[in-house]
């Protein structure tokens, strides 16, 4: 399924990856650039059973437009199911699926594109940005050299550990230890691998420069609840993680007088201490917090314990003088826990941490504990493969670390500029038709569309993949050294952090990776990013009819320009500032408009016991109206002096309806559908009943009074 993240501080509820903290993270916090690697976790980590070979060739002959079709269905019936016959026909729900829906296919799809260009990277020119990529899952797998080395890879880190002989020196360290790996505002990362991550990112105050944010985190487990809640399993998941630890002790640091497992008991401890001072994840997932904006003596006044100068010039801050704190009680924390812990007790807690970090390219031995340091649950049956688990992470780390190599590579396959250029040409004909419609809107008042039509002309639709792409020309990548590229990656991201600090902020900056199969809405930074791997079939087909195409991506897109300056939109101006432009007139008028598309919604009922909940979806439902009108405006539009050829136009019409519907097919098990009921994106083929409100799809299927979609003239709603 096509899910869009929004960045926003809508009412709680209206976006299920925001309640969550953004979409699905990697089980361990990331010692990599974190907004790369989440991207990765949510495409690629999930493994799904990959599409057969007679439903790939099915799903092509549904493609092609015009055939593919349920004729035995009467559009005027069931749309949804008539456009997607062929594909309803030919497509299971795999075996422990609750549903399978197009973004499945897309998903299998990209996994494949992107792992065949991972294998030929092997055979590229040494030096090159490819090589780098292949460079780098070789060093990964290369457990020879991973054995030989030992901890030398670290050892400089451990021992400036065991240099530290006060507070001071340990504030320092914490400080040298700050790393980019956390996103609040972009796709809601909220948790760093050390004490405290830096992220540099727009803010909700029409910033127009970067602002810094500092976010919790140092947790080995991945969040505050497996360490306090009370959960049935989380006892034997303290045994097991503080095992691990114990051996990591035993491992690095033999003949002190204090036995390792005295000193796991500090460390988790500690943790334990860190772990209360942590918000919750849902004050966390809350953009409100973008408005804790401490000055350097903020940090001094209301977070004792620490010398705060010490810890940024230490972390090559010293000349920034405020940062957002989005959890004030971690920064809090961390302060007073430096003053009140025992300096060895985090010393082994940083020298845990260290190892935690690297331990999948340490030996064998810590590898071993690699799992159980990031809470994982205990190995299970598939663990009689340790080479295929390997390489399978070695695929995954590399996809995170070298990320914006890989999507270069990816794109100029999958996603060439002609494409763009396609899908510009769409979105810019569908954004100019939405704003005529919005201007026409009767129940937005003159100064409110003074402001949308101001969000309209910056906002930055990113399509496919970022304006401009990253020099690894400085990157080393040594195919004998896995953990030096791991730390040679993460310092490098945490420069390019800093080094934004004080420039200018730019919209056309992107915070996903464009081979994962999504999409991400900034409110903040009034932009959009469409990834390449999401604009394929059936959502974008370079080889199908404008028609089809404007249908299928140029509805999309028209249903996010919708949201810039709808419900969620009116939150946040032109420059990015949070602050509702919307006027009381817009609200009243505004429910008047909508609440017959609320009953419409509200009267499916797609299992006998449970109806769609017109309110919940009425954001999205609202959106894919004002997309598919906007979508077809434009495409119209695009026909030019053929317009004029009743026949033509109306296969053209056929053309936009179907290619619309099939980029939302799916298909559910009951499970699957009650799950989705409870979600404010409504069931995709209620989602395509949409077309029921334009006047044009009746004339195009000749839907007549007595079909189960038609609607009279006057109960169609328009509200763009
Ligand atoms: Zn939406």
């Amino acid at each position: 399924m096509f899910e869009t993240i929004m960045r926003r501080a809508a009412p709680a509820g209206i976006e299920p990856q925001k309640a969550n903290g953004g979409p699905p993270q990697a089980s361990r916090a990331l010692t990599w650039p974190a907004r790369l690697a989440v991207m990765c976790s949510c495409a690629f980590a999930c493994a799904q059973p990959i599409t057969t070979q007679a439903q790939a060739v099915a799903i092509q002959a549904a493609n092609a437009a015009g055939s593919g079709v349920d004729a035995s269905v009467k559009p005027g019936d069931d749309f949804f199911a008539y456009a997607n016959g062929a594909w309803l026909k030919s497509t299971d729900i795999p075996a422990g699926k609750a549903r399978w829906t197009v973004g499945n296919d897309i998903t299998e799809l990209t996994k494949k594109q992107v792992m065949t260009l991972l294998d030929e990277t092997a055979t590229a020119p040494a030096g090159s940005t490819a090589r780098k990529v292949a460079d780098f899952r070789a060093a990964y797998l290369n457990e020879t050299a991973i054995e030989a080395k030992g901890l030398a890879p670290i050892k400089p880190l451990l021992d400036r550990i065991d240099r530290v002989r006060d507070k001071a020196a340990l504030t320092r360290l914490l400080g040298s230890g700050l790393r980019a790996d956390v996103d609040p505002m972009n796709v809601g990362v909220f948790r760093s691998a050390h004490v405290l991550g830096l992220a540099t990112e727009s803010s909700i105050h029409g910033e127009k420069t970067y602002v810094a944010f500092l976010v919790q985190g140092g947790l080995g487990l991945p969040d505050r609840e497996y360490y306090l809640g009370s959960e049935p399993g989380n006892q034997a998941m303290h045994a097991r993680y503080q095992e691990a630890i114990r051996r990591v002790l035993a491992l690095t640091d033999t003949g002190r007088a204090l036995s390792a497992s005295k000193r796991a008991d500090a460390v988790m401890a500690l943790e334990t201490a860190i772990a209360q001072s942590h918000a919750t994840q849902e004050f966390s997932g809350n953009e409100r917090n973008a408005d804790n904006l401490w000055t350097r003596a903020d940090f001094a006044r209301e977070a004792p314990g620490m010398d705060w100068t010490v810890f940024f010039a230490a972390a090559h801050l010293a000349s920034q003088q405020s940062f957002v704190a989005w959890q004030p009680s971690a920064v809090k924390g961390l302060a007073a826990l430096v003053a009140s812990q025992p300096l060895q007790a985090w010393k082994d807690y940083l020298r845990v941490r260290v190892i935690a970090d690297y331990a999948e390219v340490l030996p064998r031995d810590f590898a071993e504990q690699a799992e159980a340091l990031r809470g994982a649950p205990s190995p299970t049956a598939s663990a009689d493969q340790p080479q295929s688990e390997r390489a399978q992470r070695a695929t995954v780390v590399t996809q995170a670390a070298m990320s914006d190599a890989i999507a270069r590579l990816y794109t100029e396959r999958h996603f060439p500029a002609a494409y763009k250029a396609h899908v510009q040409t769409i979105a810019v004909n569908v954004a100019a038709a939405f704003t005529k419609r919005m201007e026409a809107a009767p129940w937005m008042s003159p100064e409110s569309k003074v402001m949308a039509l101001a969000k309209l002309k910056v906002l930055y639709f990113g399509l496919g993949y970022p304006e401009k792409w990253q020099d690894y020309s400085d990157l080393a990548i040594d195919p004998a050294d896995a953990a030096g590229n791991l730390r040679r990656i993460a310092e490098r991201n945490y420069r390019q952090t800093v080094a934004r600090l004080g420039k200018p902020v730019d919209n056309r900056e992107w915070c996903i990776a464009p081979q994962w199969p999504g999409a991400v809405l900034l409110f903040q930074q009034n932009s959009h990013n469409f990834a390449a791997a999401l604009l394929q079939p059936p959502k974008f087909d370079p080889a199908a009819s404008d028609a089809a195409n404007y249908g299928a991506i140029g509805a999309i897109i028209g249903h996010e320009v919708s949201h810039f300056v709808d419900l969620l939109g009116a939150e946040y101006e032109a420059d990015g500032r949070f602050r509702r432009w919307w006027t009381p007139a817009d609200n009243a008028r505004f429910e008047a408009a909508y609440m017959p598309l609320v009953n419409q919604y509200s009267a499916y009922r797609p299992l006998p016991d449970v109806a769609i909940d017109g309110k919940l979806t009425l954001s999205e439902n609202i959106a894919d109206l004002g997309g598919l009108v906007a979508a077809f405006d434009a495409y119209r539009k695009s026909l030019g002096n053929k317009a004029d050829d009743t026949e033509y136009v109306r296969q053209q019409d056929r053309q936009f309806f179907i290619g619309f519907a099939r980029a939302w097919r799916s298909k559910y098990r009951d499970e699957g559908l009650r799950k989705q009921l409870a979600n404010d994106h409504a069931p995709e083929s209620y989602r395509v009943a949409t077309v029921r409100n334009l006047d044009a799809w009746y004339e195009a299927f000749d839907v007549q009074p007595g079909q189960r979609l038609y609607l009279e003239p006057t109960a169609r709603v328009r509200i763009w």
